[in-house]
Order: structure tokens, then sequence, then C-alpha cells
């Protein structure tokens, strides 16, 4: 048995965030401390902050040890999430210390409670009402005995917050004081159930008897867009509120979030809580802490969510599954997806993912019975799936700086002419992706990456997608010094937009990129304007093949279907077969019939022909086979090795002795390639070089990973991040 409880003067061992590789020893401070408690710990000069993660190791003179400052107040952290971070840190070769920062990442965790104004209904009735006074009150009854902070209020009753200072005035509406970080209001699991179609209900039970067993257990739900997914999985989460235990939502993008929340709150009568980027640092603390005493039932985040201490965690959603942001690309290099199931697995919860088109990975678990699967065949109501064709561009008469075939600029016009809306995607932001100069050729490249600049009209600067730097468009050529000889070459969203201004002149032109809006809710404004159906032709990126909702939308024309066919990356098939489809899925989705259509210089390609036929299986078979063959993932296990420095025969120079020295992993049957210049050879003024460790499934690659690397010592500047599962080839 593990001890839990030390008392004043026993040896603990502390994990602190600080980057040092093991525990170092404190005595427990007055009053003792609970196994997993957070504590502040002296560290040289500094207080630091860490979780008592044992006992200690003993191996220093006992009077010198330091004693623990304080235990804080927060709920220790649970044996489960204890092994969690040390099974995560061990899958990914990453320092618990680094793992301990991912799961404390809420600012003020040691502050003391502070405390604010608060304010619910009073017990006196205002001789005199008006209009705005009325509002308010009506906001406070119907929320019971609630308390809210002023601008809630204020915001609820849309009224200005000096009506209801004045209400205090009047006894109307008590103010009091209460601790900031309040719990999260209890949600009603049968609140605002809707009445489920067959297909529905019968996928429903699966989960929540699932749900009910209390055992764990990942289930793919697997439908097309619209068929209803959210509303089956919410009762999954209905199920698991019931059972007293907390539930975990996660959202690829958190410009989906609030379109989601109030959806959350129509179904359970009031908000989650919520973490990811755009929260205020206020309410991180606040999700922190209440999910840690388990006063939040449900938490609707980012991927980083999964690192919250939860206190009882029963069910966890991955919606969008397949999607590519869940892996995280710097500092702890982890696929939340993965670590899902991983938590899920020490915490006896479900998993559910939920995609229209599953990732190969989740496809392959379920066909070798890892997972359960439950399918959604219909979109719900009478939308149908858009009618799909390809638009050969090798018969297309088109000027070269012309993205719009005529074909589809006809269909454009017919839609316009009918009053309905079209989308032209296109997975590029910016104006255009290259900047040439017409005098020497020469191409405006960042300074610090090997990657040319994208010219973004809208904010006049260039910009590098890769490290983010910009600078304002020269006038002259930084090379040759010519005048007036700089132009665009290709197409970004901005140019599109340009051009469909000029075939539909008459149109009303909006343009959906992620970087042309100060902020998400500017976004989410501006989706909803649009699917309010003001306007005729949207032209946007990726973010438009996400969840959001444009019932006039009839007609999707995808500009370049081959631009994700092309590169490197195994899963270049996967990725445009996903996003084909979703991008079809926006068609359509209300009454009217919808269409697809996708020009293309490669008709006969596998991948285009099997989101045509719409044969999915067929495709995921087929593409099982070839990674099969392969030996890659799913099918085999893969890492990824970026050594990067500002001097490049130093990077060479270590990738070379890798390749040679590559003892450890011989020993396991793996093998190595490279090195080669990473796909990217330069990011940020460092030099980064490649390799890559391909092992067979039940090959031990961790440890041999970690004894291979173990071998060479980074001087200087040498950096080196190993990626388990990679997915970017970058
Ligand atoms: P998905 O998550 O598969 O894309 P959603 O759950 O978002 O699908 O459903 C698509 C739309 O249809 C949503 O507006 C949703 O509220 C509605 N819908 C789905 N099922 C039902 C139902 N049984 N009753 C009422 N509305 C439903
Ligand atoms: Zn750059």
């Amino acid at each position: 048995m593990t001890q839990d409880f030390f008392h004043e003067g026993d040896l603990v061992g502390v994990l602190t965030t600080q980057p040092i590789d093991r525990m170092l020893d404190y005595k427990a401070p007055e009053g003792g401390c609970h196994l997993g408690a957070f504590v502040e710990v002296p560290l040289g000069p500094r207080k630091v902050l860490g979780v008592v993660w044992g006992k200690g190791q003993g191996d220093f003179d006992y009077a010198k040890v330091r004693k623990v400052i304080r235990v804080l107040d927060v709920a220790p952290m649970a044996d489960e999430m204890q092994q969690f971070l040390q099974r995560a840190a061990d899958y990914t070769l990453t320092p618990m210390s680094a793992m301990l920062r991912l799961a404390t990442r809420a600012p003020g965790l040691g502050d003391a409670p502070s405390m604010r104004k608060v304010y619910r209904l009073g017990s006196e009735t205002p001789t005199r009402m008006t209009d705005a006074r009325t509002k308010v009150l009506e906001v406070l009854r119907e929320y019971g005995g609630l308390a809210f902070t002023l601008k809630e209020v204020a915001d609820m009753a849309g009224v200005t917050s000096s009506v209801v200072k004045g209400l205090v005035k009047l006894g109307a509406v008590s103010e009091e004081d209460s601790p900031r970080d309040l719990p999260y209001p209890k949600l009603d699991p049968d609140y605002g159930s809707k009445e489920l179609t067959k297909d529905q209900r019968a996928g429903a039970k699966v989960l929540c008897e699932a749900v009910r067993s209390g055992a764990y257990g990942t289930t793919l739900l697997k439908g097309v867009t619209g068929s209803g997914k959210t509303e089956v999985y919410l009762e999954a989460v209905a199920e698991c509120l019931r059972s007293g235990r907390q539930a975990l939502v996660l959202l690829p993008e958190i410009a989906l979030t609030s379109e989601f929340i109030t959806r959350v709150e129509a179904r359970f009568g009031m908000k989650p809580a919520e973490w990811h980027s755009g929260v205020t640092m206020t309410e991180r603390r606040r999700c922190w802490k209440m999910v840690g005493q388990g006063a939040a039932q449900l938490v609707v985040g980012a991927r980083s969510a999964l690192f919250l201490p939860f206190q009882d965690l029963g069910l966890i959603i991955v919606d969008e599954e397949h999607d590519t942001s869940y892996k995280q690309e710097d500092g702890v290099l982890y696929n939340a997806r993965d670590m899902t199931v991983l938590r899920a697995s020490l915490n006896s919860a479900q998993v559910v993912l939920a995609s229209a088109t599953p990732s190969l990975e989740s496809w392959a678990n379920v066909e070798a019975g890892k997972y359960a699967r439950v399918t959604l065949a219909s979109r719900y109501g009478v939308a149908v799936l858009p009618k799909m064709s390809a638009i050969d561009m090798r018969v297309e008469d088109l000027p070269g700086s012309r993205w719009v075939s005529p074909s589809l600029q006809r269909m454009v016009q017919t839609r316009l002419e009918k009053g309905e809306q079209s989308l032209l995607f296109l997975n590029r932001r910016g104006y255009a992706p290259v900047t040439i100069c017409r005098a020497c050729g020469h191409q405006i490249g960042c300074d610090h990456c090997d990657a040319t600049m994208v010219e973004h009209r809208f904010l006049k600067r260039l910009m590098c997608h890769q490290c983010g730097e910009t600078k304002p468009m020269p006038s002259v050529c930084p090379s040759c010094e010519a005048e007036d000889k700089l132009a665009p070459v290709g197409p970004g969203v901005e140019r599109m937009a340009e051009e469909a201004q000029e075939l539909f002149p008459d149109a009303k032109i909006a343009v959906l990129s992620s970087d042309l809006y100060g902020s998400a809710r500017a976004l989410k404004e501006h989706i909803e304007s649009i699917a309010r159906g003001e306007a005729d032709v949207i032209v946007g990126t990726q973010l438009v093949a996400k969840g959001h909702n444009f019932p006039k939308l009839t007609l999707v024309g995808v500009i370049d279907a081959d631009l994700g066919l092309q590169g490197s990356d195994l899963r270049a098939a996967e990725r445009t077969f996903q996003l084909m489809r979703q991008v079809a899925g926006r068609a359509g989705r209300a009454e009217i019939e919808g269409e697809a259509v996708m020009q293309t210089f490669q008709p006969e390609h596998p991948v285009i022909r099997a989101i045509l036929g719409g044969d999915e299986e067929a495709f995921w078979a087929a593409e099982a086979g070839e990674r099969r063959a392969a030996g890659v993932p799913p099918y085999g296990r893969m890492a990824g090795i970026v050594l990067s420095s500002p001097n490049v025969q130093e990077v060479f120079d270590l990738g070379a002795a890798m390749a040679r020295q590559d003892g450890p992993l011989r020993k396991i049957g793996a093998q190595v390639f490279g090195p080669a210049p990473a796909p990217i050879a330069r990011i940020r003024g460092r030099h980064r070089v490649r390799l890559l460790v391909k092992a067979e499934k039940t090959a031990p690659l961790q440890q041999a990973l970690a004894a291979w690397a173990a071998q060479f010592k980074l001087r200087g500047e040498l950096r080196m991040a190993i990626d388990i599962d990679p997915q970017s080839f970058y």
C-alpha cells in the first residue's frame, strides 16, 4: 500500500514544474500533507510549484532537507492523474516536469481565494418599475436563487450595470461578497432533450449503456455531417451527469466553442465550464480549481483540457476526432485523441470518438475489435448528401491568372439567380502564396525560414506561414530594386474573393478565413451573419469545413482539389478524402438539395474517385492495405526526430552520428532513415534535419529511442525533438 498521508517532518518526494528530471526531497510541513497535494517548495532562492508524488528518497542528510513552504488550497492530485501523467510522459518521451506544467496551466493556483461582488434576487419590490428593471428581475427570477456578477446580470438582461446598481439600492437585488472562484451551476440532464430518430435512439442507447457500465471502453461514433452525432453524444453526457461523474467534450477549433456552448445550454439549462486559449485567466483558474473539486460537471475545451485535474471523469467525447489540431506540434508532442484513450482506461471511463470521416487509426481499431462502433446512416430531417462531381481542369478554357472555371462560374450564376448561397473553397489563407519579381525572377522569402512570404493584402503585409514573421509589402524588388515589377503568383482566399467579385459583380461576397478576424467573437458574428444569408458567395479556407450550419448553401466548389494530394505526407490521401467529404457536407444541409464539385487536374486519382463515388469503406480498405504493406501507422510504429541548430554543419554531423550509432534501435528490429533536411529545412533561423524511425507494431519503441538518444550530448544550441506517431512531416 502506498502511504497517502505524511506527518510533519516526514520525507516526501516532490515533483516540481522546474526542468529537473527527478523528485526532490522535502520535509512535510506543519499539519502534514496528503499524497498528491499541490505544494510550494523552496528551490535555491526561489519558491516553485510542485506535487507530493510519493515518499522521499532519503539520500541526503536529513538535517539539511528543506521544508515544504505550504500546501495550496486546491484538491490534491488524484492517483489516476499521477499515473496518467507518468504513462503519457513515458509514451511521448517527455520529462515529467513538462507533463506537470501541462497539468497546471492555470495562473494563480497558489493565490489565497479572493472575493468579488455577486448579485441575486432581493426581497423588496420596487415601487416604480421600468422596462429595464423588469428585465433584470425576470432574469434573476428565472435563475432562481443563483448569484451572478454585475456584468453577467447586465448582459443577460440587456441593460446597463447602473440599472442593476439602482435595484440594489432599493433592496430588490442583493449584493454579496463571494469567493471569486465559484462552482459552476448544476446542469440538468433532462432539461431540453430532443426527440431522437430511430437511428439516433439506437446509437444513444449503446453509448448510455456503456456509460452506465462504469468501465473503460471506446466507441467510434460515425455519421455524416448533420446526422445528429452531437445530439446523440449529448445523451451520453446526460447519462454521465446522472451517474454523478464528470464529462469532458473536446472540440478541435475554438471558433466552434461558442456555438457549441449555446447548444449545451439549450440541452442542460446552464452553461458548462470552458477551457481553451480564448478563456480569461480568471476563468481558467476557476475552471481548473472547480474541476478538481468536482464542482464542474462538464468541461468543453481544447485538447489541453485533457490535463485538467478531474476528480471523477466518466466520459470523454472527442468531436471531429480525425482533426489534425488534436496533435500538439510544439512543446510536449502528444496526440490528444490517443491520450484520451489512455486517460479513460486509467479512470474506468468511456470515450466517444465522433466524426463523419474518422482517422484511419480509429477505423483500424474498430476493425481490430478494440473499439466499438455506432453508425448514424442518414442525415437528420430531409437534408440529403449533395451530388458530387469533378470538373476536369485539363479541358476547361481558363487563363493562367484565373481559378474559377467556366463550368463552376455557370453553376454559381444559377445559384445567384435562385437566391441560394455558393461556397468557393480554397485551403490557402492570404492573397497570393508567392510574390515574384518580373524583372529578375526573385521570389520574396522569409528571412528566417525556407518558405516564401504569403501576401496578405487585407493586412497590407507579407507573412511567413511557418514562423509568423511579417513585413510590409515592399515597393521595389528586394533583389534587383526594380520598381513596380512585383507580381502575385497563385491564389489565396483574398485573391479568390477578388476574382469572384469580378465574375459576379452584383453578388455579395464574404471571405471566411481565421486570420481576418481579431477575435473568435468577431469571427462567430461574421459566420452567423453569413448563415442568415447576408452573403451570396462565400470564399473560405479550412475553417468552413467544420460544423457550421448554412441553410441557404447549396453549392460547394472546391477550387483546387489537387492541393492536398501533393507532398510527401503519408496521410495526404486520407486528409484530402476527409476534407473533401467535410466540405461537401456543407452543401444542402436544409431542405434544398446541395451539390459539390471539385476542380482537379487528376480526375482519375484514386482519392478523387473514392470521394466522388462516395464509397467510403472501399477507400479505407484500400488505404489500410497500402499502409499495412508499407508497415507504416497504424500497422507499424514511427517516430520522427528533428535536430535543429543555427549551425548547419553541427546538425548534419549529429544526424549522421545518430544514423551510425543505431545499436539500441537495431536491437528491436527498428530502422533509421535519414538524416535528411526536413521538408522545411530552416525555421526561425534554425537549420533542421530529420531522421525517421520505423518499427514493428509490437516493438518497445520508446525504450529503444530513449537509449539511442541518450548516447548523444546536445551541446550549445543543438536541440532534439522526438515525435512519436508523427502527424505532420515538417
Ligand atoms: P452532427 O453532429 O452529426 O453534424 P448535429 O447533431 O449537429 O449533427 O445535427 C445537425 C442538426 O440537426 C442540428 O441543428 C441538430 O440540432 C438537428 N437535429 C439532429 N437530430 C435531431 C433531432 N432528433 N431532433 C431535432 N433536431 C435534431
Ligand atoms: Zn519564417
